[in-house]
């Protein structure tokens, strides 16, 4: 990753402060000691800043779980675990894609981040770590695929300058099917995440508008040749909507679309967003059950940050109007 500032100086300098980024996640050339003080103010006066800083922070979870708002417009979220450290960040500010039960969805596409502002994110999670974050998920606001070149970049530099491994990486992604076979042919051991949210066309395109041009069949078909190309372990995002999707039907539609496969089935309890009136399923575990009985295997995810508006779905930066 080429930094969005000059260095200048001796080649060895420009190791130091890679270092100091990358390792000891800092945010201004003045905390970088060991650097001789003259270079060091002149640096720290041309770039106060060397990477985007939060404008505000939430905490949640007695302080386990913290989200941060970048450039008024995408946000990030640290999340301490008993063994590990998670960051969930994002590769646009907003959302194109209009799935109908998703905030960010519901406030549309404002731009595409570069890569620096989507390590940076990685970078600032160090910092509240005060350690390397041993997972980074992407599954905040944007849709990953959708921005291909950057987050390719930026899951390289993770991998690269931070020292996270791409198997510690997730990408999550509604189901672009041409971006899903062109991923498959990186060498870059990501896990893929897809968010199916319903086994039927006509459900999932009612949720997830995309469906339309990439169905399900389609979808599934995609994460099982990225699963063969690269060995790593395909997982399946699953919102739980009351009535729309948790149906014993719907269930072993599922298991039987998996059948032969080892995709791993992730259920999400439904977050609650400004523009979606359904409610969240209460068959949760029913579901799980059904799904268990019919030999899939499947977990449910935990709703870290829902006070502060930071679990899944959630991220809309709508912070700062309402604030
Ligand atoms: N655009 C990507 C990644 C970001 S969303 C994608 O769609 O996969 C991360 C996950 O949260 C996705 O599975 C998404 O469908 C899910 N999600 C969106 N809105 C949600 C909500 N209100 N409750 C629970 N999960 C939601
Ligand atoms: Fe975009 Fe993902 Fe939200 Fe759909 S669920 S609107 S693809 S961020």
């Amino acid at each position: 990753m080429t930094f969005p500032f000059e260095i200048g100086g001796p080649s060895f300098r420009a190791r130091q402060v890679r270092a100091w980024v990358f390792q000891r996640f800092a945010r201004t050339f003045d905390e970088m000691t060991d650097l001789p003080l003259g270079e060091r103010e002149q640096l720290a006066k041309r770039y106060p800043s060397i990477r985007p800083e939060p404008l505000q922070t939430w905490d949640a979870d007695g302080g386990e779980t913290r989200k941060a708002l970048f450039d008024g417009s995408y946000e990030a979220v640290a999340m301490r675990y008993p063994d590990r450290r998670t960051v969930c960040i994002s590769s646009q500010a907003g959302c194109g894609l209009g799935c109908t039960f998703c905030a960010t969805g519901q406030m549309g596409l404002v731009r595409n981040l570069n890569a620096w502002e989507i390590v940076s994110q990685v970078l600032w999670a160090g910092r509240v770590f005060a350690d390397r974050p041993t997972n980074v998920v992407l599954m905040g606001m944007g849709e990953p695929l959708a921005n291909y070149d950057n987050i390719v970049e930026a899951i390289r530099s993770i991998n690269d300058d931070v020292g996270i491994s791409a198997r510690k990486m997730t990408v999550s992604t509604v189901g672009l099917v041409p971006q899903i076979e062109r991923l498959a042919d990186e060498p870059l051991p990501v896990t893929l995440a897809l968010s199916l949210h319903a086994p039927d066309d006509e459900t999932r395109s009612s949720l997830v508008p995309i469906n339309r041009r990439w169905p399900v069949a389609d979808c599934i078909k995609a994460v099982k040749a990225f699963r063969r190309a690269h060995g790593r372990r395909v997982t399946i995002e699953y919102a739980m909507i009351d009535s729309v999707n948790d149906s014993s039907w719907q269930a072993k539609r599922l298991a039987d679309l998996l059948k032969g496969s080892d995709i791993h089935v992730n259920l999400i309890p439904l977050n609650p967003t400004p523009g979606f009136g359904v409610p969240a399923s209460p068959r949760v575990d029913a579901f799980m059950r059904e799904l268990r009985g019919l030999g899939v295997n499947v977990t449910v995810r935990d709703t870290r940050g829902r006070d502060i508006d930071a679990a899944c779905g959630q991220l809309a930066a709508d912070a700062i109007a309402s604030a």
